[in-house]
Protein backbone atom coordinates (compact mmCIF):
# COMPACT_ATOMS: atom_id res chain seq x y z
CA UNK A 1 0.00 0.00 0.00
CA UNK A 2 1.21 3.33 -0.95
CA UNK A 3 1.62 5.15 2.18
CA UNK A 4 2.32 9.11 1.16
CA UNK A 5 3.78 10.06 5.09
CA UNK A 6 5.90 7.33 4.84
CA UNK A 7 7.68 8.82 1.59
CA UNK A 8 7.36 12.22 2.80
CA UNK A 9 10.33 10.90 5.60
CA UNK A 10 12.68 10.43 2.29
CA UNK A 11 12.77 13.76 1.31
CA UNK A 12 14.51 16.26 4.18
CA UNK A 13 13.39 19.34 1.75
CA UNK A 14 9.45 18.60 2.48
CA UNK A 15 10.54 19.74 5.98
CA UNK A 16 11.76 23.30 5.33
CA UNK A 17 10.07 26.38 6.07
CA UNK A 18 9.75 28.85 3.74
CA UNK A 19 9.19 32.98 4.97
CA UNK A 20 8.73 30.89 8.26
CA UNK A 21 5.83 29.00 6.38
CA UNK A 22 5.63 25.07 5.78
CA UNK A 23 7.01 24.59 2.47
CA UNK A 24 4.58 23.42 -0.36
CA UNK A 25 5.94 22.14 -3.05
CA UNK A 26 4.08 22.17 -6.69
CA UNK A 27 6.93 22.53 -8.88
CA UNK A 28 7.24 18.97 -9.81
CA UNK A 29 6.59 19.86 -13.31
CA UNK A 30 9.92 21.28 -13.40
CA UNK A 31 12.21 19.59 -11.34
CA UNK A 32 11.02 17.09 -8.15
CA UNK A 33 12.70 16.33 -5.33
CA UNK A 34 15.69 13.90 -4.56
CA UNK A 35 15.17 11.74 -1.65
CA UNK A 36 17.89 10.91 0.72
CA UNK A 37 18.75 7.68 -0.53
CA UNK A 38 19.55 9.39 -3.95
CA UNK A 39 21.76 11.93 -2.00
CA UNK A 40 23.48 9.48 0.10
CA UNK A 41 24.36 7.39 -2.77
CA UNK A 42 26.28 10.09 -4.48
CA UNK A 43 27.79 11.54 -1.06
CA UNK A 44 29.05 7.75 -0.96
CA UNK A 45 30.52 7.80 -4.58
CA UNK A 46 32.26 10.98 -4.14
CA UNK A 47 33.78 10.65 -0.97
CA UNK A 48 34.89 6.97 -1.25
CA UNK A 49 34.72 5.80 -4.84
CA UNK A 50 35.15 8.55 -7.21
CA UNK A 51 37.35 7.54 -10.17
CA UNK A 52 36.46 8.15 -14.39
CA UNK A 53 34.95 5.28 -15.57
CA UNK A 54 36.02 2.80 -18.14
CA UNK A 55 39.50 3.53 -18.88
CA UNK A 56 41.22 2.79 -15.40
CA UNK A 57 42.62 -0.62 -14.54
CA UNK A 58 42.50 0.20 -10.99
CA UNK A 59 39.94 -0.37 -8.33
CA UNK A 60 38.11 2.64 -8.08
CA UNK A 61 37.72 3.17 -11.41
CA UNK A 62 36.44 -0.22 -11.75
CA UNK A 63 33.83 0.22 -9.24
CA UNK A 64 32.39 3.54 -10.55
CA UNK A 65 32.44 1.68 -13.99
CA UNK A 66 30.06 -1.22 -12.92
CA UNK A 67 28.09 1.07 -10.79
CA UNK A 68 27.52 3.20 -13.56
CA UNK A 69 26.59 -0.18 -15.96
CA UNK A 70 24.46 -1.22 -13.55
CA UNK A 71 22.47 1.88 -13.69
CA UNK A 72 22.42 1.35 -17.26
CA UNK A 73 20.44 -2.53 -16.50
CA UNK A 74 18.60 -0.74 -13.71
CA UNK A 75 16.88 2.10 -16.59
CA UNK A 76 16.85 -0.97 -19.25
CA UNK A 77 14.31 -2.53 -16.89
CA UNK A 78 12.68 0.31 -15.90
CA UNK A 79 11.64 1.13 -19.02
CA UNK A 80 11.47 -2.66 -20.47
CA UNK A 81 13.87 -2.15 -23.05
CA UNK A 82 15.38 -5.48 -25.41
CA UNK A 83 18.74 -4.79 -24.58
CA UNK A 84 21.29 -2.45 -22.53
CA UNK A 85 22.77 -1.21 -25.39
CA UNK A 86 19.65 0.81 -26.42
CA UNK A 87 19.99 2.84 -23.29
CA UNK A 88 22.31 5.74 -23.93
CA UNK A 89 23.22 8.53 -21.07
CA UNK A 90 23.23 12.04 -22.01
CA UNK A 91 22.51 15.20 -20.04
CA UNK A 92 18.50 15.67 -20.25
CA UNK A 93 15.71 14.91 -22.85
CA UNK A 94 16.31 18.47 -24.39
CA UNK A 95 19.86 16.63 -25.34
CA UNK A 96 18.66 12.92 -26.42
CA UNK A 97 15.92 14.89 -28.81
CA UNK A 98 19.18 16.94 -29.85
CA UNK A 99 20.86 13.42 -30.59
CA UNK A 100 18.32 12.42 -32.56
CA UNK A 101 17.24 15.08 -34.40
CA UNK A 102 21.41 15.51 -35.66
CA UNK A 103 21.78 12.05 -35.62
CA UNK A 104 18.86 9.71 -37.44
CA UNK A 105 18.45 13.44 -39.48
CA UNK A 106 21.93 13.24 -41.03
CA UNK A 107 21.01 9.38 -42.02
CA UNK A 108 17.08 9.37 -42.37
CA UNK A 109 15.98 13.12 -43.61
CA UNK A 110 15.94 14.47 -46.88
CA UNK A 111 15.12 18.01 -48.59
CA UNK A 112 11.21 17.41 -48.81
CA UNK A 113 10.91 15.08 -46.33
CA UNK A 114 8.03 15.87 -43.40
CA UNK A 115 8.48 15.92 -39.49
CA UNK A 116 5.37 16.24 -37.62
CA UNK A 117 5.51 17.23 -34.08
CA UNK A 118 2.18 18.66 -31.78
CA UNK A 119 0.78 21.74 -30.91
CA UNK A 120 1.41 21.03 -26.97
CA UNK A 121 5.27 19.85 -27.07
CA UNK A 122 8.04 21.33 -24.86
CA UNK A 123 10.35 23.42 -26.70
CA UNK A 124 12.79 20.93 -26.49
CA UNK A 125 10.44 19.08 -29.18
CA UNK A 126 10.07 21.59 -31.22
CA UNK A 127 13.55 23.64 -32.20
CA UNK A 128 15.58 20.71 -32.78
CA UNK A 129 13.36 20.01 -35.24
CA UNK A 130 13.00 23.07 -36.75
CA UNK A 131 16.43 23.23 -37.26
CA UNK A 132 16.74 20.03 -38.51
CA UNK A 133 14.29 21.25 -41.14
CA UNK A 134 15.98 24.18 -41.88
CA UNK A 135 19.71 21.94 -42.83
CA UNK A 136 17.87 19.65 -44.34
CA UNK A 137 15.08 21.67 -46.63
CA UNK A 138 12.72 19.45 -44.56
CA UNK A 139 9.27 20.47 -43.50
CA UNK A 140 7.67 20.25 -40.50
CA UNK A 141 3.94 19.91 -39.68
CA UNK A 142 1.68 20.38 -36.58
CA UNK A 143 -0.56 18.51 -35.00
CA UNK A 144 -3.48 20.84 -33.24
CA UNK A 145 -5.78 20.11 -30.30
CA UNK A 146 -8.93 21.07 -29.16
CA UNK A 147 -9.45 23.62 -25.95
CA UNK A 148 -9.79 20.66 -23.62
CA UNK A 149 -6.06 19.87 -24.25
CA UNK A 150 -6.72 16.52 -26.54
CA UNK A 151 -4.54 16.31 -29.89
CA UNK A 152 -6.69 16.35 -33.07
CA UNK A 153 -6.32 12.70 -33.99
CA UNK A 154 -8.25 13.59 -37.39
CA UNK A 155 -5.52 15.90 -38.88
CA UNK A 156 -2.88 13.39 -37.09
CA UNK A 157 -4.38 11.06 -39.31
CA UNK A 158 -4.44 13.50 -42.51
CA UNK A 159 -1.26 14.78 -41.88
CA UNK A 160 0.31 11.33 -41.96
CA UNK A 161 1.62 10.55 -45.86
CA UNK A 162 4.40 8.86 -47.49
CA UNK A 163 7.07 12.07 -46.92
CA UNK A 164 6.78 11.80 -43.36
CA UNK A 165 9.73 10.36 -41.88
CA UNK A 166 9.39 11.16 -38.12
CA UNK A 167 6.63 11.62 -35.34
CA UNK A 168 7.56 13.84 -32.15
CA UNK A 169 5.15 13.42 -29.96
CA UNK A 170 5.20 14.39 -25.56
CA UNK A 171 3.40 11.35 -23.65
CA UNK A 172 2.32 14.09 -21.27
CA UNK A 173 2.06 17.61 -21.70
CA UNK A 174 3.79 19.77 -19.36
CA UNK A 175 1.26 22.50 -19.49
CA UNK A 176 -2.17 21.00 -20.05
CA UNK A 177 -1.71 17.08 -18.17
CA UNK A 178 -2.81 15.60 -21.35
CA UNK A 179 -1.51 11.97 -21.57
CA UNK A 180 -1.66 11.79 -25.29
CA UNK A 181 -3.07 8.41 -27.16
CA UNK A 182 1.05 7.88 -28.06
CA UNK A 183 0.90 3.75 -28.84
CA UNK A 184 -2.42 4.52 -31.04
CA UNK A 185 0.32 7.76 -32.37
CA UNK A 186 2.98 5.11 -32.95
CA UNK A 187 1.00 2.50 -34.74
CA UNK A 188 -0.56 4.79 -37.08
CA UNK A 189 2.96 6.41 -37.66
CA UNK A 190 4.42 2.96 -38.64
CA UNK A 191 1.60 1.70 -40.51
CA UNK A 192 2.88 4.49 -42.79
CA UNK A 193 6.66 3.79 -42.27
CA UNK A 194 7.35 6.81 -40.22
CA UNK A 195 9.01 6.53 -36.74
CA UNK A 196 8.33 7.97 -33.91
CA UNK A 197 10.31 9.57 -30.97
CA UNK A 198 8.37 9.85 -27.37
CA UNK A 199 9.11 12.76 -25.29
CA UNK A 200 8.94 10.66 -21.69
CA UNK A 201 10.01 14.06 -19.78
CA UNK A 202 6.56 14.36 -17.78
CA UNK A 203 5.34 10.63 -18.12
CA UNK A 204 8.26 8.69 -16.57
CA UNK A 205 7.43 9.70 -13.38
CA UNK A 206 4.06 8.68 -13.45
CA UNK A 207 2.84 6.03 -15.70
CA UNK A 208 5.15 2.96 -15.93
CA UNK A 209 6.88 2.66 -19.13
CA UNK A 210 7.02 -0.14 -21.33
CA UNK A 211 8.62 0.90 -24.77
CA UNK A 212 8.76 -2.89 -26.07
CA UNK A 213 4.92 -2.72 -25.49
CA UNK A 214 4.68 0.78 -26.74
CA UNK A 215 6.75 -0.03 -29.67
CA UNK A 216 8.13 3.15 -29.90
CA UNK A 217 11.45 4.25 -31.44
CA UNK A 218 12.70 6.36 -29.48
CA UNK A 219 11.63 7.97 -25.68
CA UNK A 220 13.61 10.62 -23.87
CA UNK A 221 13.50 11.33 -20.05
CA UNK A 222 15.66 13.27 -18.28
CA UNK A 223 16.64 12.46 -14.36
CA UNK A 224 15.56 15.02 -12.24
CA UNK A 225 12.00 14.56 -13.11
CA UNK A 226 11.91 11.39 -11.62
CA UNK A 227 13.46 11.77 -8.12
CA UNK A 228 17.19 11.57 -9.66
CA UNK A 229 20.30 14.33 -10.03
CA UNK A 230 19.74 17.04 -12.53
CA UNK A 231 22.48 17.06 -15.68
CA UNK A 232 21.37 13.47 -16.50
CA UNK A 233 19.17 12.14 -18.64
CA UNK A 234 18.71 8.71 -20.93
CA UNK A 235 17.48 8.13 -24.42
CA UNK A 236 16.07 4.57 -25.22
CA UNK A 237 16.41 3.84 -29.40
CA UNK A 238 15.41 0.85 -31.26
CA UNK A 239 18.94 -1.45 -31.44
CA UNK A 240 18.75 -1.70 -35.23
CA UNK A 241 17.56 2.45 -35.99
CA UNK A 242 20.61 3.29 -33.54
CA UNK A 243 23.37 1.13 -34.90
CA UNK A 244 22.41 2.46 -38.79
CA UNK A 245 22.90 5.95 -36.92
CA UNK A 246 26.31 8.00 -37.01
CA UNK A 247 27.79 9.51 -34.34
CA UNK A 248 26.74 13.11 -32.69
CA UNK A 249 29.79 14.11 -31.33
CA UNK A 250 32.84 13.13 -31.17
CA UNK A 251 35.83 12.52 -28.94
CA UNK A 252 36.98 10.47 -26.34
CA UNK A 253 34.34 6.95 -25.46
CA UNK A 254 33.23 6.68 -28.69
CA UNK A 255 35.88 5.31 -30.91
CA UNK A 256 37.22 2.07 -31.20
CA UNK A 257 40.47 3.62 -33.44
CA UNK A 258 41.53 6.87 -34.00
CA UNK A 259 43.86 7.34 -37.13
CA UNK A 260 44.69 10.44 -38.92
CA UNK A 261 44.08 8.35 -41.98
CA UNK A 262 40.45 6.81 -40.48
CA UNK A 263 38.88 6.49 -37.21
CA UNK A 264 36.45 3.77 -36.60
CA UNK A 265 33.84 4.13 -33.71
CA UNK A 266 32.88 2.26 -30.72
CA UNK A 267 29.60 -0.05 -30.37
CA UNK A 268 26.47 0.91 -28.77
CA UNK A 269 25.66 2.54 -26.50
CA UNK A 270 29.34 4.00 -26.55
CA UNK A 271 29.33 5.24 -30.14
CA UNK A 272 26.68 8.23 -28.62
CA UNK A 273 28.85 9.11 -25.31
CA UNK A 274 31.76 11.29 -26.35
CA UNK A 275 33.85 12.40 -23.36
CA UNK A 276 33.29 11.63 -19.56
CA UNK A 277 30.11 10.74 -18.59
CA UNK A 278 28.29 12.30 -15.76
CA UNK A 279 28.77 8.97 -13.92
CA UNK A 280 27.99 9.84 -10.58
CA UNK A 281 24.59 11.39 -11.80
CA UNK A 282 24.36 7.96 -13.65
CA UNK A 283 24.49 6.27 -10.51
CA UNK A 284 22.28 8.99 -8.65
CA UNK A 285 19.52 7.93 -11.68
CA UNK A 286 19.71 4.43 -10.97
CA UNK A 287 19.21 4.36 -7.21
CA UNK A 288 16.36 6.92 -7.87
CA UNK A 289 14.97 4.30 -10.54
CA UNK A 290 15.63 1.66 -7.51
CA UNK A 291 13.48 3.95 -5.27
CA UNK A 292 10.71 4.25 -7.25
CA UNK A 293 10.56 0.47 -7.67
CA UNK A 294 10.45 0.01 -4.10
CA UNK A 295 7.54 2.33 -3.88
CA UNK A 296 5.95 1.10 -6.73
CA UNK A 297 4.88 2.66 -9.83
CA UNK A 298 1.36 1.40 -10.12
CA UNK A 299 0.57 2.46 -6.28
CA UNK A 300 2.35 5.73 -6.87
CA UNK A 301 0.49 6.66 -10.33
CA UNK A 302 -3.11 5.26 -8.38
CA UNK A 303 -2.23 8.13 -5.60
CA UNK A 304 -1.43 10.56 -7.83
CA UNK A 305 -4.35 9.99 -9.99
CA UNK A 306 -6.76 10.25 -6.61
CA UNK A 307 -4.93 13.42 -5.58
CA UNK A 308 -5.06 15.38 -9.28
CA UNK A 309 -9.11 14.64 -8.82
CA UNK A 310 -9.08 16.23 -5.22
CA UNK A 311 -6.91 19.04 -7.00
CA UNK A 312 -9.27 20.05 -9.91
CA UNK A 313 -12.24 19.70 -7.79
CA UNK A 314 -10.70 22.15 -5.26
CA UNK A 315 -9.47 24.13 -7.83
CA UNK A 316 -12.95 24.67 -9.58
CA UNK A 317 -14.18 26.38 -6.85
CA UNK A 318 -12.09 29.36 -6.91
CA UNK A 319 -14.03 32.31 -8.10
CA UNK A 320 -12.89 33.91 -11.55
CA UNK A 321 -10.61 30.19 -11.99
CA UNK A 322 -9.56 29.39 -15.63
CA UNK A 323 -8.22 26.03 -16.35
CA UNK A 324 -6.19 24.65 -18.78
CA UNK A 325 -6.38 21.32 -20.16
CA UNK A 326 -9.27 19.24 -19.08
CA UNK A 327 -8.58 16.39 -21.15
CA UNK A 328 -10.58 13.07 -20.15
CA UNK A 329 -6.91 11.51 -19.73
CA UNK A 330 -4.89 13.78 -17.57
CA UNK A 331 -1.92 13.54 -15.36
CA UNK A 332 -0.51 15.57 -12.38
CA UNK A 333 -0.40 18.97 -13.92
CA UNK A 334 -3.04 22.16 -13.61
CA UNK A 335 -2.28 25.43 -15.54
CA UNK A 336 -4.16 27.98 -14.68
CA UNK A 337 -5.20 31.55 -14.17
CA UNK A 338 -7.46 34.06 -12.08
CA UNK A 339 -9.52 36.26 -14.12
CA UNK A 340 -8.14 40.04 -13.43
CA UNK A 341 -4.93 38.40 -11.97
CA UNK A 342 -1.01 38.14 -13.73
CA UNK A 343 -0.03 34.98 -13.40
CA UNK A 344 3.46 36.55 -11.88
CA UNK A 345 1.56 38.14 -9.41
CA UNK A 346 -0.54 35.05 -8.78
CA UNK A 347 2.97 33.25 -8.29
CA UNK A 348 4.64 35.73 -6.49
CA UNK A 349 2.03 36.23 -3.45
CA UNK A 350 1.60 32.11 -3.55
CA UNK A 351 5.53 32.32 -2.77
CA UNK A 352 5.27 34.00 0.22
CA UNK A 353 2.45 31.63 1.46
CA UNK A 354 5.60 28.81 1.19
CA UNK A 355 4.16 27.78 -1.92
CA UNK A 356 5.81 26.93 -5.02
CA UNK A 357 4.32 27.01 -8.05
CA UNK A 358 5.69 27.65 -11.85
CA UNK A 359 4.74 31.21 -13.64
CA UNK A 360 5.59 31.98 -17.19
CA UNK A 361 5.04 30.61 -20.37
CA UNK A 362 6.00 26.59 -19.44
CA UNK A 363 8.69 26.86 -22.16
CA UNK A 364 5.62 26.10 -24.59
CA UNK A 365 4.90 29.10 -26.28
CA UNK A 366 2.51 27.54 -28.93
CA UNK A 367 0.39 26.70 -26.01
CA UNK A 368 0.11 30.37 -24.65
CA UNK A 369 -0.74 31.44 -28.23
CA UNK A 370 -3.76 28.72 -28.58
CA UNK A 371 -4.92 30.14 -25.50
CA UNK A 372 -4.09 33.67 -25.97
CA UNK A 373 -1.87 34.50 -23.38
CA UNK A 374 0.99 35.55 -22.58
CA UNK A 375 1.65 33.61 -19.31
CA UNK A 376 0.18 30.90 -17.23
CA UNK A 377 0.75 29.32 -12.93
CA UNK A 378 1.54 25.78 -13.23
CA UNK A 379 0.70 23.51 -9.97
CA UNK A 380 2.52 20.18 -10.41
CA UNK A 381 1.84 17.54 -8.44
CA UNK A 382 4.21 14.37 -7.36
CA UNK A 383 3.65 11.04 -5.11
CA UNK A 384 4.62 13.42 -1.92
CA UNK A 385 1.94 15.72 -2.18
CA UNK A 386 -1.03 15.61 0.31
CA UNK A 387 -4.36 16.52 0.17
CA UNK A 388 -3.61 19.22 2.73
CA UNK A 389 -0.83 20.79 0.46
CA UNK A 390 -3.73 21.14 -2.14
CA UNK A 391 -6.00 22.96 0.48
CA UNK A 392 -3.47 25.23 1.77
CA UNK A 393 -2.82 25.95 -1.88
CA UNK A 394 -6.46 26.54 -2.55
CA UNK A 395 -6.76 28.50 0.15
CA UNK A 396 -4.15 30.63 -0.77
CA UNK A 397 -5.73 30.60 -4.35
CA UNK A 398 -9.12 32.11 -2.46
CA UNK A 399 -7.14 34.72 -0.14
CA UNK A 400 -5.33 36.03 -3.69
CA UNK A 401 -8.61 36.43 -5.35
CA UNK A 402 -10.39 38.49 -2.12
CA UNK A 403 -7.63 40.64 -2.08
CA UNK A 404 -7.54 41.34 -5.81
CA UNK A 405 -11.52 41.69 -5.55
CA UNK A 406 -11.36 44.56 -3.30
N1 LIG B 1 9.84 17.90 -22.59
C1 LIG B 1 8.95 18.11 -21.64
C2 LIG B 1 7.53 17.66 -21.85
C3 LIG B 1 9.32 18.72 -20.45
O1 LIG B 1 8.43 18.96 -19.49
C4 LIG B 1 10.68 19.12 -20.27
C5 LIG B 1 11.15 19.79 -19.00
N2 LIG B 1 10.37 20.86 -18.57
C6 LIG B 1 11.58 18.86 -21.30
C7 LIG B 1 11.13 18.25 -22.45
C8 LIG B 1 13.02 19.24 -21.20
O2 LIG B 1 13.66 18.55 -20.17
P1 LIG B 1 15.11 18.95 -19.69
O3 LIG B 1 15.07 20.43 -19.44
O4 LIG B 1 15.32 18.16 -18.44
O5 LIG B 1 16.05 18.59 -20.77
Amino acid sequence: MFDVSQVRKDFPILEEKIYDKPLVYLDNGATTQRPLTVIDKMTEYYLRYNSNVHRGVHYLSNKCTDANEEAREIVRKFINAAFTEEIIFTRGTTESINLVAHSFGEAFINEGDEIIVTEMEHHANIVPWQMLCDRKKAVLKVVPFNDKGELDMEVFGKLLNERVKLVGVAYVSNVLGTVNPVKQIIDAAHARRAYVLVDGAQAIQHIPVDVQGLDCDFFAFSGHKIYGPTGIGVLYGKKSLLEQMPPWQGGGEMIKEVRFEKTTYNELPFKFEAGTPDFIGVIGLGEALEYVNRIGLDGIARYEHELLGYAMEQIRRIPGIILYGEAAEKSSVISFGIEGIHPFDLGTLLDKMGIAVRTGQLCAEPVMQHYGVTAMARASIAMYNTREEIDVFCAGLKKIEQIFKM
